[in-house]
Formats: C-alpha cells, sequence, structure tokens
C-alpha cells in the first residue's frame, strides 16, 4: 500500500514519455506561409528547428506560448535592406524584429561589401538578432577596377569585375545587384552588368535590380533588367517597384503587364516596393550623374565653376518643371552631417531658414550647398496611392523596406524603416482590404524564400528553420510616421528566430540568435 502512495507522487508524464521541445506555441492560428487560409493549432520548436505542428500536439515545452486568438507565421524576410555599417552599431536590430522581420537580406542598389566571405563571417562571429544574407553590389566590384571613372570599363578591368563577383558567388552571395542610378554604376551599359550577371547565374545566384530610372524612362529601364535577366539567364528581381514624379502617376497599368508578359515569355522576373508613396535616397541623386564622378573632390571643383553650376541648376529646374511643382518641397532632409537642425525639413524650407529668396532657383542652389557640404540623405514625396495600391495587388511582388537597422532617435529617416510589414498588414490589408491576410503573409514569407533561395526558411513546417511571427491581425500597426519616424511597429507579440524566443509582449529580450545565410554557390 505505501509503495502504491509513492508510485502516485511521481508526475504522469515520466510514463506518458511525451516528447520534450523547448518553445510550444499552443491554439494559435496558423498560417503557414503557402498562402492558404489560417487553421487552429500548436507549432513544437527545437534546437531551432519546428520539430511538430498540427491541430494539438503532445509535447512537454520549456516555454509554453499562448497564442490563442494570435495569427502564427513564418518570420518575415525582407528581401530588400541596406544594413551596411550598423550592424555592429545596433546588433539588436529591433526595428526590424518588433516589425516581424527575421531575416533580411543586404547588399542591394549596387551596394555592398567587397569581401563576402569575410563579411558574413564577421556577421556570424557579431551575433545580431536576424538572419542575414547578402548580395554582391555592382558599384562596389566597379570601384574596385576602376574608381569612379565615368566611362566604359577595358577588357582586362571587365574581367576583374567578373572575378570579384565569381569570388562574392562562391563566398556566399545570393546574387548581384545593381544601382543604376548611383556612382558608379550609372556610368555602365547593359552588356558590362550581362557579362557579370552571368557570372552570378553560373553560381544559380539572381540579379537584383535598381533600375536605371523609375520615372520618365522607366519602360525603357525595365526592358533593362529584362535584357539581363534574358541574356544571362538569370532570375531578376525589381528592386522597390514604382513611378516616381506625378507626370508618371498611373503608368503601372503599363509596368505591372511588362512583368507578367515577361513572365509567360519564361522570365523568372519577381518585383518587390515598400509601402509608402515617398522614396528616399541620397540628395545627390537631384545633381546629373556626370557631375558626381571621381569623388567629392572633383565634385566640389565642378559645382563651383559658374559655367557648370549654371548647366546643373537648369537641368534641376527643368526636372521640378517635369514633375509639375513649383517648389523643391517634395525633397525633405533626413540625415545631413555638416547640420542636423536640417534634418526633417524640406528643401523649400531650408532654403527660407538660410534667409534665401522663395523661388525655384535659389533652393536649386541651396542643394547644391548641401552638396558642397559633404550631401545628405532625403525623403522624396513623389508617387501615388493609387499606383502603390495597384503594385500592391501584382502577387509577385514582396515587400521590402529599403532600410538600414535604425539607431532609435538618429535623424530624421523614412518611417520605412519601421513600419513596412504592420503598415501592410494593418492599413492595407486590415483597414483598406487591398490584399488579403493570407496573401500579405505569402509575399512576406514562402516567395521571398523562394526567390532568394533559403531553403528551409518562409514556411511553417517539420524541418524547417524556427524563425516565427506571432501577432494579433487587429492590433497590428505601424506607429512610425514621417514627422516622428522612431517608432516601433506594435502588435507582434512574439518572435523567434532560429528557435530563441527575442520578442515577448512587444519587447526585444535581448537575443541575437541570428545566422549569417549562405547563398547556393558555396560548396556545401
Ligand atoms: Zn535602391
Amino acid at each position: 500500500m505505501k509503495k502504491l502512495a509513492f508510485l502516485l507522487l511521481i508526475p504522469l508524464s515520466v510514463f506518458s514519455q511525451q516528447p520534450v521541445c523547448d518553445i510550444l506555441i499552443r491554439n494559435g492560428k496558423i498560417l503557414d506561409g503557402t498562402g492558404n487560409s489560417w487553421y487552429y493549432g500548436d507549432v513544437a520548436v527545437k534546437d531551432g528547428k519546428i520539430i511538430g505542428i498540427g491541430r494539438t500536439l503532445n509535447f512537454t515545452a520549456n516555454k509554453t506560448i499562448d497564442a490563442t486568438g494570435l495569427i502564427v507565421a513564418p518570420g518575415f524576410i525582407d528581401v530588400h535592406t541596406h544594413i551596411e555599417g550598423e550592424e555592429a552599431k545596433e546588433p539588436l536590430a529591433t526595428n526590424f524584429i518588433l516589425d516581424g522581420v527575421t531575416t533580411v537580406i543586404t547588399g542591394n542598389c549596387g551596394g555592398s561589401n567587397l569581401d563576402i566571405g569575410k563579411y558574413l563571417h564577421w556577421i556570424d562571429s557579431l551575433k545580431l538578432s536576424i538572419n542575414v544574407a547578402t548580395l554582391i553590389g555592382h558599384n562596389d566590384v566597379r570601384k574596385a577596377a576602376m574608381g569612379r571613372a565615368n566611362r566604359q570599363p577595358t577588357e582586362e578591368e571587365l574581367k576583374k569585375m567578373e572575378e570579384l563577383v565569381d569570388k562574392a558567388m562562391r563566398e556566399g552571395a545570393v546574387g548581384l545587384s545593381t544601382g543604376l542610378i548611383y556612382i558608379p554604376g550609372t556610368y555602365s551599359e547593359t552588356p558590362e552588368i550581362v557579362r557579370l550577371a552571368k557570372v552570378a547565374a553560373k553560381y544559380h545566384g539572381l540579379y537584383a535590380s535598381h533600375m536605371r530610372d523609375e520615372g520618365d524612362s522607366v519602360v525603357y529601364a525595365i526592358n533593362e533588367a529584362l535584357t539581363v535577366g534574358r541574356e544571362a539567364k538569370i532570375p531578376v528581381e525589381i528592386s522597390h517597384f514604382k513611378l516616381s514624379g506625378q507626370q508618371n502617376w498611373g503608368r503601372s497599368k503599363i509596368t505591372l503587364p511588362m512583368i507578367e508578359a515577361a513572365r509567360k515569355e519564361g522570365l523568372e522576373v519577381t518585383i518587390d516596393q515598400y509601402p509608402y508613396t515617398a522614396s528616399s535616397t541620397s540628395i545627390s541623386t537631384l545633381i546629373p550623374g556626370e557631375i558626381l564622378a571621381d569623388g567629392q573632390d572633383s565634385i566640389v571643383a565642378r559645382l563651383q565653376d559658374p559655367q557648370i553650376k549654371k548647366y546643373v541648376i537648369n537641368s534641376m529646374l527643368k526636372r521640378l518643371k517635369k514633375r509639375k511643382l513649383k517648389h523643391f518641397s517634395y525633397a525633405v532632409v533626413a540625415s545631413y552631417r555638416f547640420d542636423s537642425t536640417y534634418n526633417g525639413k524640406s528643401i523649400e524650407q531650408i532654403n527660407l531658414m538660410m534667409g534665401r529668396k522663395h523661388n525655384k532657383k535659389e533652393e536649386a542652389q541651396t542643394i547644391i550647398d548641401i552638396m558642397l557640404h559633404g550631401g545628405a540623405g532625403a525623403v522624396f514625396h513623389g508617387m501615388s496611392e493609387e499606383d502603390v495600391k495597384r503594385i500592391m495587388q501584382y502577387p509577385f511582388n514582396m515587400f521590402a523596406c529599403d532600410a538600414s537597422i535604425r539607431q532609435f532617435g538618429v535623424g530624421v529617416p523614412h518611417p520605412r524603416g519601421y513600419g513596412t510589414n504592420a503598415r501592410v498588414l494593418a492599413e492595407y490589408v486590415r483597414d483598406q482590404h487591398v490584399i488579403s491576410l493570407e496573401d500579405a503573409i505569402r509575399r512576406m514569407t514562402s516567395l521571398p524564400a523562394q526567390k532568394f533561395q533559403l531553403h528551409d526558411r518562409g514556411l511553417l513546417s517539420p524541418g524547417y528553420a524556427a524563425d516565427i511571427v506571432i501577432f494579433d491581425e487587429n492590433k497590428v500597426q505601424d506607429v512610425a510616421t514621417y514627422d516622428h519616424p522612431h517608432a516601433y511597429s506594435t502588435g507582434f507579440y512574439y518572435i523567434i528566430v532560429n528557435g530563441v524566443l527575442t520578442a515577448e509582449n512587444e519587447k526585444h529580450l535581448g537575443e541575437r540568435a541570428g545566422k549569417a545565410l549562405l547563398g547556393p554557390g558555396v560548396s556545401k
């Protein structure tokens, strides 16, 4: 009798032999990333992987999350970021984590580290909170071969560029990126890009293009990106797909069918976008490209030459006229090292603050002055909401913030760095019904994973990496605005990266479980 009483004191689990997991997510609405509708169920996580998923799982867990009423989805993959330079400063990457992002692709728009092997090794040693994959950037490859020269490469220089891309691909780049409005990429012609894309294609990488133009010449620019895809036999990702300038509003009716026609032809082309009507880049993009060759000293020398300055001002005014604008009010300074009091102010406002006359010619002079003092980052209000929504409805479009890891409170940057995914889910899924929740999640998860060949991510399925977001579809909200961009999104209650709970109750826990993810060219 005494013996039996002793046995009753032993926990039942010892006899039932329930499998043990690290984290058990209970009773969530599971959206697995395929685009299928949600179902009620549990997810079990162990050693960084998903080990079970189903209606009711029998696991003993070290940590149980009650996900009643919440969506459980794969961690979001942001295919277009620029984290270079911020990795060591902000390893927690809180702006990404609290917007549901667990993996980023960096090295976009032609700008990356040149030594990809060293970079990915460094990323691993840093231990960020997010996973990182990278492209190899054409601008850096070109700079290494021939500086910022405004000319075509010699065969020898081109060969050097091919070698650099080859090495980057073998060391783990996921593909080649170009930034054809930036220096020196803008000086290149299509055959140069085809040659380099062929090298990336050899290692099964893709070609990500910040196109030569996103405004008046966008049709030409899309055709150039498609030509690279066709001739180099490489999958194409057109970055931050948009129509810039009021004179181009509505032309997504023309440009989206171009993408679809190329797909019909057999070209593997997809696009991405950030869900805002303002863009953000260097203020130097307002200056004609030929002025920006060979570095800052040469830029200053050119802008101080009265004849050249006259030409620059005229060309800026011509472009403003095309936009049907009377002032440079659409351009807002985001980060100006020389004088941070101008951050958050438009060129029109800065011009007045400088005591100048309220006209566009003086405003052009103000832009030149900013360039003479090292330039600035800026936000440009130049797209239409109608185009943003039409592009959003294209089923092979992904969402990407085009931003860096944010240092909280520094500058007045574009809010997209904090709120991209929350904004899609709040504004365009819940409030305006532009796309469905299931489709939005598919395009934040399995579509980018497939396109960038992150084969064990982007879906909730046994054996997949345990990158998981748990959020409230009714409460998710972007909080960052143009005036107050430093604000984390809300509604993402739990974020798991590689099986480690990284955020809980909308707070970063300080965990840093991210990894460097290697591209397909690495011999495994
Ligand atoms: Zn870009």
